[in-house]
């Protein structure tokens, strides 16, 4: 495919301008050019146009004038995947859900909420705890990540391990297909099973088959207490033995995230300091009502921990030694780019009782390469985030050798390629490694059939699109 005439898209700006106004029309270059990018290091891809829209009806209008000049539109929300999806690879529209950012209503009685695309996944959490409730899904990146983003890239964090990701707690959504067409689907209740699961389809479609304009989501009632320790380890193989023995215990904490020891050393002192001789750390995170079962609880994770190896298990004495320790797990992503000048970062996941040999397995590759690995993330759900830490493009054939080295261990290991952050452009050269001819050519047909002009988001997921 190749970027559209420019006179092709002056006219969709000049009918666009026309339909939404001309404030919610931009070609302004250095607009253009935020909107080139994200975080996922993939390169800069310009759009020719933004449109921002402020109602279904706004996201209709761009489809059908933009597809009837034959020009792409590719949707975007806050700009914060890793894996290239919002990129506009052959430039035309941006379709920018920013604006619809209102919290529409939270009902208690329900147990849901109703919420437009552009609002931020925190701003939710926040307003469900205010009235005792509990949006679980908490991607990282909550304090500026959108929920249509977390619905396109089906988002999963921490709590994942206990609550499940984005789609568990998709009730309903109002969806605009390519061609214009807006549907509800879905329905308000947790249970219902009329007609296909069309949200089960479009969550995790990574804006490649049409645009969330409302999202109906379950809530659940809030657990009253939250306890959270901080189990230190030599090595990140003990650790992640530890974990593997955890699981197994017949508990299910909330949360256990791993830090190897590059992860460790590129947070230490940013606003929390590691014991000395720490390897490897796991935070532990339980919920629930009563705090004598959360300590007995956290006592018994920090038993198992100890017979494999824990030097020490630190118990945060509230909330805001929580939050401390939580900050410097969020700040993991971006203190590994001051150790090297660049960063690949993955987001594998593996059968949680393979979490040991997967890690080993990277860690290897790393030393046979001559590459720095580190390997963090959600380990309690399997999910690693394996980063390549690397001095400049001279190092990029050891750097491809390893990022496809670890893709196939992932997937001999029984994994996915992606976790959490979709295929995107990022991973596309690598779903053949997971998936088979059959099952990719079968996907590619639902595309066709659902955007019959391939003009919606091309270039992504599928390495023969666009
Ligand atoms: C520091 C950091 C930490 C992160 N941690 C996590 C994590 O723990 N877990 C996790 O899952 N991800 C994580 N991410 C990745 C990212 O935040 C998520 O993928 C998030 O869901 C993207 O949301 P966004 O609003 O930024 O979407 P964008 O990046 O703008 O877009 C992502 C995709 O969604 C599509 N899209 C956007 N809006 C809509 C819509 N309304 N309808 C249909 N498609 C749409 C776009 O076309 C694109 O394909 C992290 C990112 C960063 C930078």
């Amino acid at each position: 495919m190749k970027r559209p005439d420019p006179a092709a898209v002056a006219a969709v700006r000049a009918e666009l301008e026309a339909k939404l106004g001309a404030g919610q029309v931009s070609a302004d270059p250095d607009q253009l050019e935020v909107y080139g990018h994200d975080e996922s290091d993939m390169g800069d891809f310009a759009p020719q146009l933004i449109a921002f829209a402020r109602s279904t009806a706004d996201v209709q209008q761009v489809f059908r004038t933009a597809f009837a000049h034959q020009v792409p539109v590719t949707p975007v929300a806050a700009r914060s995947g890793k894996s290239g999806g919002s990129l506009p690879l052959y430039g035309g529209v941006s379709l920018s859900l920013e604006r619809m950012n209102r919290i529409v209503s939270i009902s208690p009685e329900d147990l849901t909420a109703v919420v437009e695309p552009g609002v931020i996944t925190g701003a939710l959490m926040k307003a469900a705890e205010e009235l005792g409730l509990f949006y679980p899904p908490d991607p990282n990146s909550w304090e500026f990540c959108s929920i249509g983003g977390n619905i396109a890239e089906n988002a999963g964090g921490p709590r994942a391990l206990k609550y499940g990701v984005t789609r568990d707690y998709v009730l309903g959504m109002q969806w605009v297909l390519p061609t214009g067409e807006a549907l509800r689907i879905g329905k308000r209740t947790i249970k219902g099973v009329a007609g296909y699961d069309l949200c089960g389809l479009f969550v995790g479609s990574e804006g490649t088959l049409g645009v969330a304009t409302e999202i109906t989501l379950q809530l659940i009632p809030r657990p009253r207490k939250v306890m959270t320790a901080l189990v230190i380890f030599k090595d990140v193989l003990e650790a992640a033995r530890a974990v593997s023995a955890m699981l197994a215990s017949g508990l299910l904490p909330r949360c256990l995230e791993l830090l190897d020891d590059v992860s460790i050393r590129a947070i230490d002192g940013r606003g929390f300091s590691f014991p000395p001789g720490a390897g490897a750390a796991v935070i532990a995170e339980v919920d629930g009502n009563h705090d004598d079962a959360l300590l007995l609880e956290l006592e018994q994770l920090s038993q198992i921990a100890a017979a494999h190896g824990a030097i020490d298990t630190l118990l945060a004495q509230d909330d805001a030694q929580r939050e401390k320790l939580w900050a410097a797990r969020r700040v993991v992503s971006t203190a590994l780019r001051a150790l090297k000048p660049f960063k690949i970062s993955e987001d594998i996941a593996v059968p949680r009782s393979k979490i040991p040999e997967a890690i080993a397995g990277f860690k290897a590759l790393g030393a046979r390469l001559g590459l720095t690995v580190a390997t963090y993330g959600h380990a309690g759900d399997g999910n690693l985030h394996a980063n390549i830490l690397f001095d400049g493009p001279h190092q990029r054939p050891q750097v491809d050798e390893a990022l496809a080295q670890m893709m196939r261990i992932t997937v001999e290991l029984g994994g996915t390629i992606t976790g959490e952050h979709g295929v995107g452009y990022a991973k596309r050269a690598f779903l053949s490694l997971e998936q088979e001819p059959g099952l990719i050519a079968f996907q590619q047909r639902l595309k066709t059939f659902i955007d019959p002009l391939g003009l919606l988001n091309p270039g992504k997921i599928f390495e023969s699109d666009g």
